[in-house]
């Protein structure tokens, strides 16, 4: 594996350990090169020998780099300072970034470009509460978050969107915290399909600020509404599976509703979580219907995702109608608190 780095602004210093090995600046180009457990450091001019770590650091304040496997055309974009560690078969990168930045780049990758300006600073503060809340998650690895799901989705840079950077920077420091001042779990998701679930039915950790809201905003938006066909070998297969008693019943008891959301299907004394058979059947939600239909099942649900917290689809059209980012972060966090991050500590 080979990776090319070059800076797109300013100058970087290039370091092992203690040791500089080099300056490289715009249109200068280093490449790395996995050999052996070692990275091998190379100028276009020279070549600077292998090591098991190489650090990339920015001179200046708002230096930027990109960063592209040789062989592969996707180019990241970071900012600030890159570290590159050997591992085993591996090259890792990490980002050692300001805290603005990283929340830039995440509320880029999860909200996109089309939102209004308002909800990128809800965005803002709820990817932050979680970044700082989530600290040292991948401690045993050597970095605070990864660019997964896992943490938050992290592509570099907030490059497209600059309403992004001011919305970050218009409400930077700011975090969610509950009435123990402590950071909450900003849980968010797509749409929630017109309510809200309990923290508790997904996570089994109860959290008083994760409860059910009724949500009018989200369910004309898309993802409000999905439908799924399954055939019925396949469900009573899987009910055989799930259930302690199962036999094969005489009329249509296997019909489900959900006017308010539930936890758990309910059949022969059995209970299936809710969140189980989502994963199972890779339904959108857990906001679901079930109905008969000669020899099918049909699951017709409301809302995408896990369905706790912060609704997305909600608060953009809230957000477009004119409501206040703290009016809607109220509206789905119950009884939290704005704060800035530097008065807790
Ligand atoms: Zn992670
Ligand atoms: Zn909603």
């Amino acid at each position: 594996m080979r990776l090319l780095v070059a800076p797109v602004s300013d100058v970087y210093s290039v370091f092992t350990g203690d040791s500089l090995l080099t300056l490289i600046k715009r249109n200068d180009l280093i490449s790395l090169t996995y050999i052996n457990d070692s990275i091998e450091v190379k100028s276009i001019a020279q070549t600077f020998g292998k090591f098991k770590s190489v650090q990339i650091i920015a001179l200046e304040k708002l230096a930027t780099l990109k960063i592209k496997p040789a062989d592969g055309k996707t180019e990241t974009h970071l900012d600030d300072d890159v570290y590159v560690n050997s591992g085993k078969n591996s090259l890792t990168i990490i980002n050692h970034v300001d805290i603005d930045n990283y929340v830039a780049g995440v509320v880029e990758a999860e909200t996109g470009y089309s939102a209004p300006d308002e909800y990128y600073k809800i965005q803002s503060i709820m990817c932050r509460t979680f970044a700082i809340e989530s600290e040292g998650k991948h401690k045993a690895e050597g970095y605070d978050l990864c660019d997964r799901e896992h943490c938050q989705v992290f592509k570099g840079r907030n490059n497209r969107k600059p309403e992004i950077k001011l919305a970050v920077a218009a409400t930077s420091g700011i975090v969610l915290v509950d009435s123990s001042n402590k950071l909450i779990f900003a849980a968010y998701h797509s749409n929630c399909g017109g309510q809200t679930d309990y923290s508790e039915n997904v996570w089994k950790t109860e959290r008083h600020y994760l409860k059910p809201v009724i949500d009018s905003f989200c369910v004309s938006s898309r993802n409000a509404n999905w439908e799924k066909i399954i055939s019925m070998k396949d469900w009573e297969k899987y009910l055989v599976k799930q259930t302690k008693d199962y036999h094969k019943p005489t009329d249509s008891i296997y019909c489900f509703y959900q006017p308010q959301r539930k936890s758990d299907y309910e059949l022969f004394g059995s209970k299936i979580a809710l969140t189980e058979m989502r994963k199972d059947f890779k339904l959108s939600s857990t906001f679901f219907n079930i109905e008969q239909n000669a020899d099918k099942i049909i699951f017709s649900g409301r809302g995408s995702g896990h369905g706790v917290g912060l609704c997305q689809q909600g608060a953009i059209e809230m957000a477009s109608r004119g409501y206040s980012y703290k009016k809607i972060l109220g509206y789905y966090y119950k009884g939290v608190r704005l704060v800035n991050y530097s008065q807790l500590k």
